[in-house]
C-alpha cells in the first residue's frame, strides 16, 4: 500500500527540515526529478539519455554498494551534469535498523557518493536518523510525488497518469532506475519529459 501523494498530516509529521518540494520561480517553473537505487547497467544509461534528448537534469540518489559496481555509471551521471544523492549503502529500512547502523551504512555509501543529498530507501527513516543526518549536514530530501514504477501490478500507461495527471511545477518526483520499475519507468519517462516540455516547465536537479 502506498499513496501517490503525501497526505499534509504525515508530511507535517515528519522533521521540519524534510524536503517535500521545491520552490517555484514564476520566471522559470521547474520539476524535479529523482531516480532511485541506482546505478543500473540498463536503466541508467537509458535515462541518461532520455534526459540528454530534452536538456534535462535530474538527480540520481545511488545505493552505496550499486555504485562501487558500477563506477563507469556513476561517473557518467556526474559528468552529464545530473545531481547524485546518497541512498545508503545497503538500502536499509530504516526503521527496522538501530540509529547507529543506520548512520554508519549511509557514511560507507558517502564514501562513494560526493553529495550532502539524502534520501531514506522506503521513504521510511526513525526520527533520530534524520536528526543525526541533519546534524551531519545532510539534506532530506523526500517527495511530492510517486510515479509507482516499483509496483509491478501496475501497468505503464496507469504508471504515466499518475504523474502527467497530479504533477505541477516545485513537485520532486520519484521513479527507479532499476530492474524492477524498468517496464514502467522506460514508457514513463520520455514521455513524462515531452509533457514537461509542453507546459514549458524546466527539469531540474537538486
Ligand atoms: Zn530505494
Amino acid at each position: 500500500m502506498y499513496l501517490l501523494q503525501t497526505p499534509k498530516l504525515l508530511r507535517a509529521l515528519s522533521p521540519s527540515f524534510a524536503e517535500w518540494e521545491m520552490p517555484v520561480a514564476a520566471s522559470e517553473p521547474a520539476v524535479y526529478l529523482t531516480f532511485d537505487d541506482g546505478p543500473h547497467p540498463v536503466a541508467t544509461p537509458f535515462a541518461l539519455e532520455q534526459l540528454a534528448r530534452y536538456e534535462a537534469q535530474a538527480t540520481f540518489f545511488c545505493v552505496g554498494k550499486n555504485v562501487v559496481e558500477y563506477p563507469d555509471l556513476y561517473d557518467q551521471v556526474l559528468a552529464a551534469g545530473h545531481s547524485t544523492g546518497n541512498h545508503t549503502h545497503n538500502h536499509l529500512k530504516g526503521w527496522r535498523t538501530n540509529t547507529k547502523a543506520y548512520i554508519e551504512d549511509t557514511m560507507t555509501a558517502s564514501r562513494f557518493i560526493n553529495s550532502k543529498l539524502f534520501r531514506p530507501p522506503y521513504g521510511r527513516i526513525k526520527r533520530m536518523q534524520a536528526v543525526r543526518l541533519h546534524e551531519a549536514g545532510y539534506r532530506l530530501i523526500m517527495w511530492s510525488l510517486l510515479s509507482g514504477d516499483f509496483d509491478t501490478g501496475l501497468s505503464p500507461q496507469r504508471c504515466l497518469e499518475n504523474v502527467v495527471f497530479n504533477l505541477k511545477p516545485g513537485h520532486i518526483v520519484v521513479l527507479h532506475d532499476s530492474t524492477k520499475a524498468w517496464d514502467r519507468m522506460s514508457y514513463v519517462l520520455p514521455r513524462i519529459l515531452e509533457h514537461c516540455k509542453k507546459n514549458r516547465w524546466a527539469l531540474k536537479g537538486l
